[in-house]
């Protein structure tokens, strides 16, 4: 491929860059975490080549930054996304995700009769990751398997956005 071909995503003077996202994903990225509503700039690149990674997308979304809670739900979405955290062009922070073993209070068990459901004894929601690729998480409590295409996150009151450290 000449140089001429290659795709050119302009640097952000600051705000998010989400890379390495499994291509394909960049749109239910944007969808979950709400980036879709957002009036700032916005670039986003889908089926980028990548030498490492095969085919690969890109987020770059200038001035804004994301939540904890956000930054969990797309390493469930997809794991091995890496975020950079940009300030005067210059990444100040750099943040590889992996998909956790456990996944707690991140999302909704569908059966209405799990414990994780009841409204008389709130118990926050807890599921083993089976498999990475296909995603399959089970619920500790009723075992209840679920697949990525049947994720509900529980929506979570507002949170401070993280600017200068990511801490998991
Ligand atoms: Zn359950």
């Amino acid at each position: 491929m000449g140089e001429s071909n290659k795709l050119k995503i302009p640097k952000i003077k600051k705000g998010t860059v989400i890379d390495h996202i499994d291509a394909g994903y960049a749109l239910s990225i944007m969808d979950i975490i709400g980036l879709g509503e957002t009036q700032n700039l916005m670039t986003i690149g889908v089926n980028i080549e990548s030498k490492k990674y095969g085919k690969k997308d890109i987020i770059k979304v200038e001035n804004v930054f994301l939540t904890e809670t956000q930054i969990q739900q797309i390493s469930i979405i997809t794991p091995n996304v890496s975020i950079s955290l940009i300030e005067d062009f210059n990444v100040i922070e750099k943040l590889k995700l992996k998909l956790p073993k456990m996944i707690k209070k991140l999302i909704k068990c569908p059966n209405s009769t799990c414990i994780s459901n009841s409204e008389k004894e709130p118990i926050g929601s807890e599921f083993n990751v089976l498999n990475e690729k296909p995603l399959k998480i089970q619920c500790i409590y009723c075992d209840r398997i679920l697949n990525l295409d049947e994720l509900v996150f529980i929506e979570k009151k507002r949170e401070k956005r993280i600017k200068q450290r990511i801490q998991l």
